[in-house]
């Protein structure tokens, strides 16, 4: 995909360490030719992340602190990144959070600051992220904003819970933002990403059995390598899905396709 994103520049949330699909994300952003920003939630993670950003080709042009849930961040993870970049052409939204305890049992037994917190960070951030970046993707002439989902937005997944009721609002929201950002040009989808071993799947309950049904009854009768979503998102970033705004696009085998 070598060429493919020359010149473009943008922000990347939701690097945790070199399992993110986010991760993945950034290293076809790289091979592509496009120039990063990074963000980090704490001190905790930001030393690993620097090294990582440290063996693209390009390193990153800023590592800034973003915790979602933080107006005041929002605005200065945004404006850093556009100045260090000299605007915005794209974002991607890789970030995720609910309480461990709601990541397992019943979701009948879901609390509201628990639903509330789910909800917050992982489907409002990115109508929070969309505002900031509105205007300088406006002042390029447009862009493209890509957010990961998964089938539990679609379909019941018992264990997933909470979770996946912030996928439903997290795509409607991408239909939505759709159509305010397209008449500027602005598109807006998601990828919906088949199960990948990371930090943030280790909180799901039942997440091995997830990853065999999964390799069983997916047409491609196997996983994906996560890889394959930095791939497909690289389609959504680019001019080659000039026409595509408004979508969820599975990166999942084919599993969605199935009945069971
Ligand atoms: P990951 O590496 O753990 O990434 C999740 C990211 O969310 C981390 O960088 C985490 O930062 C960040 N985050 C959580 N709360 C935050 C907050 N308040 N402010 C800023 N950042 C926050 O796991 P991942 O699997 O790659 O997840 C990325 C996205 O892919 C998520 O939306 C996830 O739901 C989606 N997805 C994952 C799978 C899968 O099977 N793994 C499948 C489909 C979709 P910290 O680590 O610093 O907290």
């Amino acid at each position: 995909m070598s060429g493919l994103m020359d010149g473009k520049v943008g922000l990347v949330v939701g690097v945790a360490n070199k399992r993110s699909i986010a991760w993945a994300v950034t290293r076809a952003l790289d091979e592509a030719g496009a120039t990063v920003a990074l963000t980090y939630q704490n001190e905790r993670i930001e030393a690993g992340l620097r090294k990582l950003g440290d063996s693209l080709t390009t390193p990153p042009a800023a590592y800034l602190p973003l915790d979602v849930t933080d107006d005041a961040q929002l605005d200065s993870a945004v404006a850093g990144a556009a100045d260090a970049l000299g605007g915005i052409d794209f974002l991607v939204h890789a970030v995720a959070f609910a309480n461990p305890d709601d990541l397992g049992g019943r979701y009948v037994d879901t609390a509201r600051e628990g639903f509330m917190l789910a909800l917050d960070v992982s489907a409002y951030s990115l109508t929070a992220l969309t505002q900031r970046v509105e205007p300088h993707m406006v002042a390029r002439g447009g862009g493209s904003i890509i957010t990961l989902s998964y089938l539990a937005a679609e379909r019941a997944v018992p264990g997933y819970n909470v979770m996946g009721i912030a996928k439903s609002a997290l795509e409607s929201s991408v239909r939505l933002l759709a159509w305010d950002l397209g008449e500027s040009n602005i598109r807006v989808n998601a990828v919906s990403a088949g199960p990948v071993r990371t930090l943030a799947a280790k909180g799901v309950s039942g997440f091995t059995e997830m990853l065999d049904v999964a390799a069983e009854r997916s047409p491609l009768r196997r996983l994906i390598a996560v890889e394959e979503v930095g791939d497909a998102s690289m389609y959504l970033l680019s001019s080659i899905s000039s026409a595509v705004t408004g979508e969820v696009l599975h990166v999942d085998a084919g599993y969605h396709a199935m009945a069971t």
